[in-house]
């Protein structure tokens, strides 16, 4: 590997040129025009997990009007919205605002080392085409890069995985060539991408079976939001998709806090829509009810109601079970069932990852980030000059995203403002004992409970607290006092 110095200097370096990479480099250049910006993208191109996921029927499971920025109206027709169309709209963005321009790809950054005596950050950056890695001088770090694992996705260990003769695959890294026409296929897992692939794969393929361990909650909902449609149509766009925007949040809000409130209602509620779209054919009590509360795992969108027809029509159906083994021609099941296939999906979820890996140290100390409080959900005790994004897990992503950074770029004006080159999170004395929680608080999905300990600790009080509660964060990040006591800064 090669290794190449420079002195070169950027005001901020932004790692990750997916929704939150571009979303925050529209911020920057709006409300700090005065910074010099870089964005260093891994890959060959823009959008992130909009570029990477291409398997059949790929969409959104959150409506277009709280996933898109709130600077820029989501003007397509769906409000679940196809792959294609999610990335069209972050290319354009990009475009739009000269962003491109300021992106340089197959460039990771591996590691990024903060000098207290220089108040700057020196990153290493590979450069994934030639393998040389060079250093980069900046002074602030706008994390974007995203919640799992590029290379692989999580797949459990499978006894006899090598045995099956047709193919395996995961979605994360979809083949161009598979032609599943008229073939047997099984889809392992029950989360949003098997709920999305199964309907899709059962048009064409002779039968689609999902394999369950355990039932999860699905919702049905139309993918065209009339309302949203006629907002925008009666009025001028930006208003029309304000409106539809902040009436899609409310909404959002209101489910989440009734599954909250009153968590047997809406199960109830969700259970007899699900039973009334299957009909009478399936095993609904085996297949359908979840051992789970509403809400402790995210709820499976199900657009106009195609999963449960493809299963109501027999083009698909479900089994709930474990594997056994796999064999030459499919899954021996604990049961003793066996399924054949010609093709596996393992629908098997995402691994987790924080802050696309990169190790960080301070002074050339490592930073362990498990031992450390999230200050307001972005900053970390005792690392300067560091935001990271990381969205919500109760409502659309973006709507952290734009917070994020929102607040970035208030933090880099006030530190303009008042001369001021650090500014680090810090545990007031009354703190330093503070019990720490799960970073994610009563959610049980696998791939969070997997990675929860490495994960930074959540204090008991603001601003240590992750609420998930976009009405709130609105308030404390969006609006509240960039020199709150806690945040520590310095002119080295
Ligand atoms: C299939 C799927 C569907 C989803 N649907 C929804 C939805 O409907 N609603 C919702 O709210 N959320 C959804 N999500 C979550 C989704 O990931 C976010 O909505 C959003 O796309 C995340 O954008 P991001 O830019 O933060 O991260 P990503 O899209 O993951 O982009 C991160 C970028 O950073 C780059 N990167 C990472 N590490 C480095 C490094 N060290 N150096 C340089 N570059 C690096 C990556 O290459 C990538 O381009 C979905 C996720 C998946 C996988």
């Amino acid at each position: 590997m090669l290794r190449r110095m420079t002195t070169e200097y950027i005001d901020v370096v932004i790692v990750g040129a997916g929704l939150s990479g571009i979303g925050a480099a529209w911020h920057l250049q709006d409300k700090c025009p005065d910074r010099r910006y870089r964005i260093l993208e891994e890959r060959e191109t823009l959008g992130g997990t909009w570029d990477l996921f291409r398997y059949p029927g790929i969409r959104s499971d959150s409506d277009m009007y709280t996933l898109g920025y709130k600077f820029k109206p989501w003007t397509e027709g769906k409000a679940i919205a196809d792959g294609p169309s999610i990335l069209k709209y972050i290319r354009e963005t990009a475009s739009e605002a000269g962003i491109d321009q300021n992106i340089r790809y197959q460039r990771a950054l591996t590691s990024a080392n903060w000098s207290s005596e220089d108040a700057a950050w020196t990153l290493e950056v590979r450069d994934t085409a030639s393998d040389e890695t060079t250093t980069l001088r900046c002074g602030f770090l706008l994390m974007c890069a995203g919640y799992y694992n590029y290379r692989q996705g999580y797949l459990p260990e499978f006894k006899g995985y090598d045995r099956f003769r047709g193919r395996i695959i995961h979605p994360q890294h979809w083949p161009d060539d598979l032609d599943y026409r008229d073939k047997k296929v099984l889809v392992i897992g029950s989360g949003a991408t098997a709920v999305t692939l199964v309907p899709e794969m059962a048009k064409e393929a002779a039968h689609v079976v999902m394999l369950q361990r355990s039932p999860t909650y699905m919702g049905s909902a139309p993918d065209t939001d009339w309302k949203a449609r006629l907002l925008q149509w009666l009025l001028p766009e930006k208003a029309g998709y304000a409106i539809a925007r902040w009436k899609n949040i409310q909404y959002q809000r209101w489910i989440y806090w009734q599954s909250r409130a009153a968590p047997n209602f809406v199960r109830r509620k969700l259970l007899k829509m699900a039973r009334k779209d299957l009909g009478d054919g399936v095993d609904f009590d085996k297949h359908f009810v979840p051992r789970y509360g509403v809400w402790d795992q995210r709820l499976c969108l199900v657009p106009n109601g195609d999963f449960f027809h493809a299963v109501r029509d027999g083009h698909a159906s479900i089994v709930t079970d474990t594997i056994a083994e796999f064999t030459a021609s499919g899954v021996r099941l604990d049961s003793g069932e066996h399924l054949d296939a010609d093709i596996i999906v393992t629908a098997t979820g995402l691994d987790l990852r924080l802050l696309g890996d990169v190790t960080i140290s301070v002074d050339d100390q490592p930073i362990d980030f498990s031992e450390k409080f999230s200050y307001k959900s972005m900053m970390y005790s005792d690392v300067p000059n560091l935001v990271s994004t990381f969205g919500y897990i109760n409502a659309s992503w973006t709507l952290k995203a734009d917070l994020t950074a929102e607040y970035a770029c208030r933090l880099l004006n006030h530190m303009t403002e008042t001369g001021m080159r650090q500014c680090t999170p810090r545990l007031r004395a009354h703190e330093r004992d503070m019990a720490g929680s799960d970073w994610i608080e009563g959610f049980s999905s696998g791939y969070i409970q997997r990675k929860m300990h490495l994960l930074p600790k959540q204090g008991t009080e603001s601003p240590w607290r992750n609420t998930q509660n976009y009405t709130l964060d609105r308030k404390t990040i969006g609006e509240g006092p960039i020199d709150d006591g806690v945040l520590e800064f310095s002119r080295p």
